[in-house]
């Protein structure tokens, strides 16, 4: 397979002269997830991008795949019910990238706790019952105050009751995209990054035909024909809908900017994925991620107008987030000094939803009522008096679960927080939602898609079980993971690789790993490891890898969590992309250029510079 700035060529070559069954706008995790299940259908398939793949939101997310989180705090039964089955299906598709950790939950006892010990134990049961994880190995506990303190020191002990631990997945939201790209790719979709659509073609009918788009990368504009256009922009929808001038689209979208900080592990060390209230009674919770070797924290919740393109941490995201992490973390005087790289995303939210937290219930979220709540907890009393039995709690968490199934979800609702709609001009367009539900969003635009194709223009495509459809280096059986890794890892060290190193690109590519130990053959580029030679060269040749900062940054993700060893890597990458690229020397400048902007951003350098002293005369 080959997936490079030479095929970028010919897709473009095609993408002017076919028509297309369908031609996606975006390629976040929403147009990715579209794409692959309907390259997978045989519809001709398209999709520009107008950054790299997954510059839009899907790389700045807090990166889990959680079940339980928002049901925790909201009990939204149903939600948890939907997200930990499809959490399944995505680490069936895609076994290399989400993996389990579970997650911590101190809980503290004071104004506005979303839990106490009691309740969250209720919430943790009937979370790993929707999970299907009781008895194994993955089943909830509660641990006290001192073990709580034990696995995460700087705690703060004051009114710490203790906590409770339940799976979760952390993921790698870009890598994830892209992986569904390649495998679209490699099944005979046409996938384009900087293009951007510019314009809507219209037939004497007014029926969408296509798209006037701009080749960002040469400044050519030219057309686009398909017979259906699908808008997968994500917090973008209304402004590509704007770009329609046969119909006039109500605004949807709502977005919200929230923000993730990057600090070194031994500044805040935690052994695990901790999620807790912010102590500030201000109803929001926040994560504390290890990875890595570094520790993230967020998120901030926050309106958004601002350029989509380039939203920036401020300071005002930076005060919020340390006072949070200096409430609950006050041993660790976090400054924002400690802070070595960042990422600002806009939520894709949907006006009426009511949710703006990915983690909390949504209006529309099938949440269950306070009555079917209070029922619950009563029979929890009774058992814990010995007045009630086993049987009757999980009669009353059954009985939960069946009013949740009969509120069901709105036609429009392919998925909760998510809206699937076809205007008269045909135009559909598929937002919202979240990154753990795009397999099952994708499915339901497919099927919106086959039935249109077959309708009106007589194309009939199959329909395939995207629930089987793994995408690319995911070709190996989910229930193996970590045989399947020792093997990479195996033949990693045996093509020179230290362990660590061998893990790490495993880990990476999963089944592509021996794909990208075949770039081996020329030994090292200069200045460069064994490994990150290996990793740069398949990335340009096969994953559409066009900048130092798409290799840096979204490809790896060095970036946010390895800000160390930048100062060491940024030339010889810029090299080695310039060898294959034919980069003169002013392109490698510009390069150079944009990638320490990059960093400098990530790294907060517009907020850390102190103001001059003001020197008086
Ligand atoms: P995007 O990823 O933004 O993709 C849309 C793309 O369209 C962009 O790349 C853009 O460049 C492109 N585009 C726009 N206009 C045009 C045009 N005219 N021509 C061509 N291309 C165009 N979800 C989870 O499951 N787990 C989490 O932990 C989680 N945490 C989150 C934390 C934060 C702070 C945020 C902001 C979101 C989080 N989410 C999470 C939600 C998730 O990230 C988003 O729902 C998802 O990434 C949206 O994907 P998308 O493809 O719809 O949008």
């Amino acid at each position: 397979m080959v997936f490079s700035n030479e095929t970028r060529k010919q897709t473009i070559h095609q993408l002017k002269h076919t028509e297309l069954d369908l031609l996606i706008v975006g390629g976040g995790i929403t147009g990715a997830g579209v794409a692959i299940q309907a390259a997978a259908s045989g519809i001709k398939t398209g999709l520009i991008e107008m950054q790299d793949f997954a510059e839009g939101t899907s790389s700045r997310s807090t990166k889990l795949v959680h079940g339980g989180i928002r049901y925790l705090k909201s009990f939204d039964v149903g939600v948890v019910a939907d997200t930990v089955k499809e959490r399944a299906v995505v680490q069936g598709i895609a076994p290399h990238i989400p993996r389990p950790f579970p997650m911590l939950l101190p809980i503290y006892q004071e104004s506005g706790s979303t839990f106490d010990m009691f309740s969250v134990k209720i919430a943790m049961d009937l979370y790993d019952r929707l999970a299907g994880v009781e008895g194994s190995q993955y089943a909830n506990y509660t641990v006290t105050k001192d073990e709580v303190l034990q696995r995460e020191p700087q705690l703060s002990a004051d009114n710490l009751q203790g906590g409770g631990v339940y799976l979760d997945f952390v993921n790698n939201d870009a890598r994830l995209v892209i992986e569904n790209i390649k495998e679209a790719d490699e099944l005979g979709g046409l996938m384009a990054s900087h293009v951007k659509a510019v314009g809507m073609l219209h037939n004497d009918a007014g029926q969408v035909v296509g798209l006037h788009v701009k080749d960002l990368l040469d400044d050519t504009e030219f057309d686009i024909h398909a017979k259906l256009v699908i808008n997968t922009t994500g917090p973008w929808a209304d402004k590509f809908n704007a770009l329609d001038d046969h119909e006039k689209h109500a605004p949807t979208l709502r977005p919200t900017k929230g923000v993730h900080l990057v600090v070194d592990g031994s500044r805040l060390p935690v052994p695990q994925p901790t999620y807790m209230d912010t102590g500030l009674n201000d109803g929001r919770m926040f994560f504390v991620v290890p990875r890595e070797g570094k520790t993230y924290f967020g998120t901030t919740d926050t309106d958004y107008t601002g350029d989509y393109e380039h939203p920036r941490v401020e300071q005002e995201d930076v005060d919020y987030l340390l006072k949070v992490v200096n409430k609950r973390f006050p041993e660790s005087h976090m400054t924002i000094d400690d802070i070595e790289a960042s990422w600002a995303g806009l939520r894709p939210l949907i006006n009426d939803n009511g949710s703006s937290d990915y983690n909390g219930g949504g209006a529309n979220s099938g949440k269950v009522s306070d009555d079917s709540f209070a029922a619950l907890i009563e029979v929890v009393n009774a058992y814990e008096d010995d007045q009630a039995t086993r049987a009757d709690v999980e009669r009353a968490i059954s009985k939960l679960e069946t009013a949740h199934a009969e509120a069901g979800l709105s036609p429009s609702q392919v998925s909760r927080g998510s809206s699937l709609d076809q205007a008269t001009d045909g135009l559909i367009t598929l937002s919202g939602g979240k990154i753990t539900d795009y397999r099952k969003m994708a499915a339901g635009a497919l099927a919106l898609i086959r039935r249109i194709l077959v309708d009106r223009f007589n194309v009939d495509a199959p329909a395939v079980d995207s629930k089987k459809l793994q995408v690319s280096g995911g070709h190996f059986d989910p229930t193996n993971v970590e045989e399947t890794m020792a093997f990479y890892i195996r033949i990693g060290v045996d093509a020179g690789l230290s362990e660590k190193e061998a893990q790490d690109l495993a880990n990476r590519f999963g089944s592509n790993t021996s794909r990208v130990l075949t770039y081996a053959v020329d030994g090292p580029a200069p200045g460069l490891s064994l490994k990150e030679t290996m990793s740069l060269r398949y990335s340009l040749n096969e994953e559409m890898t066009l900048t130092p900062v798409d290799y840096l940054l979204r490809r790896t993700n060095a970036l946010l969590f390895h800000a160390e060893t930048l100062a060491e890597l940024k030339q010889p990458v810029v090299d080695e992309m310039a060898q294959t690229l034919g980069w003169d020397d002013s392109v490698k400048a510009q390069q150079l250029a944009a990638l320490n902007a990059a960093i400098a951003d990530s790294q907060l350098a517009y907020l850390k510079t102190a103001p001059a002293p003001v020197h008086p005369e």
